[in-house]
């Protein structure tokens, strides 16, 4: 639909701006964020339009910012939603669910979604020339749509990350940029790169159109559901935004009368060696403090999260709760997923279980609520984490007796 966009918002001072790729305001240096018409959007918005919808994001296409159709990531989305039985039981939940983003498409992770919706909206905009500063998952979503969508693309990663990510990146064939520093050093440079060159930084210049794209996580989750919020979500933070769109979306969903008043919890998850927000909400302060990462968990590792103080907010709002889980919880994690699921999930996938175990044993995740932990990324590319955990293959010979007397077995 056309005109379903006002325009652009500083989340600050409030002051309004065209929608265009400009991501800060000019007054108050606060964060540009999407105006929509809601009002528009309630006359064409239905359960029904949506669910006669394509089976990806796109289905909710009246609610993400583009003017036009769809036209990169048309597979990107509507991963399944799984009910837990067997984890469930492990922690004594009847009601759990995993959203299940480690198979999104097509480079397994929730930044497919993002990626999606920025690639569409930079390419509507009349972008050539895309790029990103990226923990590993943002770069391999940027490298393969760009490919698909036939544009010119340069990704920014930090110089020590897990080899899957690399090589996710080169088979594209995107200019991959190595920076020797954390994730903090490349953003700030990507910063002044953008501001110099007429590219489309999906998370820098473009970052109000493509933190959207998240939005369509919590969309999907409540129509999966049956049109129902959750009583409990469980999300990963990096930079924070994720967290902070599950929040806008469920809410977007009750503003447009398609579910109930939203009572969610929010639970942020982070890694204790990168958890500069979860440390700062369980201080009971707004401001966190600026941390080096040092985590296997390095698609969450932002020392310096630009949208952490919305994280905290957000999770204020929904009388949520923040906390974070060592490394070796990480893995233990992503062994537990995978043997009562059968879904192998990366560190990002450990960070959020080990939270969820810790929220359980707590008390604050009870026996019928309903309650949904986001998987977001693929173990496969982090395959590093866990290879020294797994034990080996038993190896016998080619013959019978070999294998009677080398694998042990009932018989
Ligand atoms: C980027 C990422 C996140 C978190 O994203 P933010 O929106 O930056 O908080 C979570 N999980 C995975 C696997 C990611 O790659």
């Amino acid at each position: 639909m056309t005109g379903k966009i006002k325009g652009l918002k500083c989340r600050e001072c409030g002051r309004a701006y065209p929608a265009d790729p400009i991501h800060v305001c000019e007054m108050c240096f606060g964060p540009l964020e999407v105006d929509y018409n809601y009002d528009a959007i309630k006359q064409v918005l239905s359960r029904e339009t949506i669910q006669n919808g394509p089976p990806s994001l796109w289905r909710f296409i009246d609610l993400l910012p583009v003017e036009g159709r769809a036209t990169v990531g048309l597979d990107a989305g509507y991963t399944p939603l799984v009910h837990a039985k067997n984890l469930g039981a492990h922690l004594g939940l009847d009601e759990l669910y995993i959203k299940n983003d480690t198979v999104n498409h097509p480079t397994l992770s929730f930044k497919d979604r993002v990626v999606a919706v920025a690639l569409t909206r930079a390419r509507e905009m009349g972008f050539e020339t895309v790029a990103c500063a990226s923990t590993g998952n943002l770069a391999n979503a940027v490298a393969a749509q760009a490919a698909q969508a036939g544009m010119r693309c340069f990704v920014f990663i930090p110089a020590n990350l897990e080899s899957g990510k690399v090589l996710g990146n080169l088979i594209y064939r995107p200019t991959v940029v190595e920076v020797e520093g954390n994730y903090d050093d490349v953003n700030r440079l990507c910063s002044e790169i953008a501001a110099k060159y007429p590219w489309a930084f999906v998370n820098v210049n473009i970052r109000p159109y493509y933190a959207e794209g998240s939005k369509s996580l919590a969309f999907e989750t409540a129509e999966q559901l049956g049109w129902k919020a959750p009583d409990q979500v469980v999300i990963p933070i990096a930079s924070g935004s994720l967290l902070t769109k599950i929040w806008k979306g469920l809410n977007e969903l009750h503003q447009l009368g398609l579910i109930d008043p939203v009572t969610t919890k929010l639970h942020g998850a982070q890694a204790e060696g990168c958890s500069p927000v979860a440390t700062a909400f369980k201080r009971g302060v707004d401001f966190f403090k600026p941390v080096k990462p040092n985590t296997i968990a390095k698609s969450l590792a932002i020392g310096n999260p630009a949208d952490g103080y919305y994280a905290i907010k957000a999770t204020h709002e929904s009388t949520g709760s923040m906390d974070f889980v060592s490394d070796d919880e990480i893995v233990d994690s992503i062994k537990l997923l995978a043997q009562t699921e059968g879904i192998f999930a990366e560190t990002a996938g450990g960070v959020t279980i080990g939270v969820l175990k810790k929220l359980v044993k707590n008390g604050l995740i009870k026996k019928g609520d309903v309650t949904v932990a986001y998987v977001t990324g693929n173990g496969l590319k982090t395959q590093e984490a866990v290879e020294e955990f797994v034990g080996r293959p038993l190896r016998i010979l080619p013959k019978l007796q070999s294998f009677e007397e080398g694998v042990p077995h009932a018989n």
